[in-house]
């Protein structure tokens, strides 16, 4: 049924059934990590909770339809999903990665699975196609695109990037957290794996860390449930709980978080402060064109921009801020602002920083839903 509603009546109804023994409307927290079985090996659809959870299936299916995948799985954090999908390759295989990758993204890439698991990663801006084809060897394996991109706000053309993807018999991964369904559907646009950090919008409210991913096909659905199985960092029902409720608001959330960042991209452009604004959403962004063609609903929440100063101007232009809060992360309800060189991507090589022009003066803001004109004075009066 809910396979041909619009995105927001999706986000209430899809996967979503009252629970069988009682009619609750809402899927409880099914608390437990065992089901009892009928006979040996004869049980309900669900045996142990790493497996299968009700609660965490309600968020899977919900995911999958929000996605447009055959299939979804929920997983303790952003990091799990993406490690878990990591997962699907073999040791010595090759990945291409957007350059301008989540730091966390970077340091698991470069810090860990280089040595852990004997993976190859190059770095390429896949804002130019020509170089994702250059850089593919005989044991490319991957694609892995996030966009837009943090903090710079980079544009990547998904539906050009996985054609490449598609002619090498490569698979492609996108992480759409800082778009979200809402906005952009990846697998529509031909990749054949989403990822999500659902500690930011989908969750919403800054109060749960959790991750997903979405496969497009039975067959890389059924490889990633098994490497789930395995592994086991699965989201607790309880965080599915919260989540699933989060996601109930995401259509009217996104919609506030896209018009109150456009207002604040627009309010930046025009101060003397401020050099250059980083978001899709504006005319002057390069890839401009390429974000209205794939981003249907607006271009998030999310603005970064290149202030005058030094060091300490921008420390002090963000200690006095009231109601942004200076803190990592993004996609809640409330404001934050943050300095990428020293906070979300300090981990990254200082060469790496320098190529993407992430220095001193870059502040990246997440936009609340507050009223606009009470987050534009709080940055008029931390200006001054
Ligand atoms: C936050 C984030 C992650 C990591 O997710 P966690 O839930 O913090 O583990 C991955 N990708 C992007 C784009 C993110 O913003």
């Amino acid at each position: 049924m809910s396979k041909q509603l619009n995105f927001a009546s999706k986000v209430i109804h899809a996967g979503q059934e009252n629970e069988a023994a009682t009619g609750a409307v809402i899927p409880p927290i099914f608390a437990t990590s065992t089901f009892a079985q009928k006979a040996p090996g004869s049980n309900s659809g669900y045996e142990y909770s790493r497996i299968k959870n009700p609660t965490r299936e309600a968020l899977e299916k919900m995911m999958a339809e929000l996605e447009l995948g055959v299939g979804a799985l929920a997983f303790a954090s952003g990091m799990a999903a993406i490690t878990s999908v990591l997962e699907l390759l073999q040791p010595h295989d090759h990945v291409i990665v957007n350059e301008d990758i989540y730091g966390g993204t970077w340091r698991l890439f470069e810090k860990l699975k280089r040595y852990s698991s004997g993976l190859e990663f190059t770095y390429v801006d896949m804002g130019n196609p020509d170089a994702v084809i250059s850089a593919i060897k005989p044991n490319t394996k991957m694609f892995w695109l996030e966009t837009p991109s943090n903090p710079m706000m980079r544009v990547t053309d998904i539906k050009a990037i996985t054609s490449i993807a598609k002619d090498h018999n490569i698979l492609s991964v996108v992480d759409n957290t800082f778009a979200t369904p809402y906005i952009q559907k990846p697998l529509l646009c031909g990749a054949d794996i989403v990822v999500h950090s659902v500690t930011k919008y989908l969750n919403g409210h800054s109060d749960v860390l959790g991750g997903v991913v979405v496969a497009a096909n039975e067959s890389l659905h059924e490889k990633l449930a098994f490497i789930q199985k395995c592994t086991g960092a699965v989201l607790s029902p309880f965080d599915s709980f919260l989540v699933l409720r989060g996601i109930k608001t995401l259509a009217v959330r996104m919609e506030k978080h896209c018009s109150n960042a456009e207002y604040i991209a627009g309010f930046l452009q025009k101060h003397p402060k401020v050099k250059q604004v980083f978001y899709p959403g504006l005319t002057s962004h390069p890839q401009h064109a390429v974000a209205k063609s794939q981003m249907l609903a607006g271009f998030g929440g999310v603005v970064s921009f290149a202030m005058h100063g030094e060091q300490e101007d921008i420390v002090k232009f963000m200690q006095n801020c009231r109601l942004f809060t200076l803190a990592e992360s993004l996609g809640g309800v409330e404001s934050l602002i943050e300095q990428p060189l020293t906070m979300t991507h300090a981990s990254l090589d200082s060469s790496h920083k320098e190529k993407l022009g992430i220095d001193h003066s870059i502040v990246r803001l997440s936009i609340g839903i507050e009223d606009p004109q009470d987050l534009e004075a709080d940055l008029i009066a931390a200006f001054k």
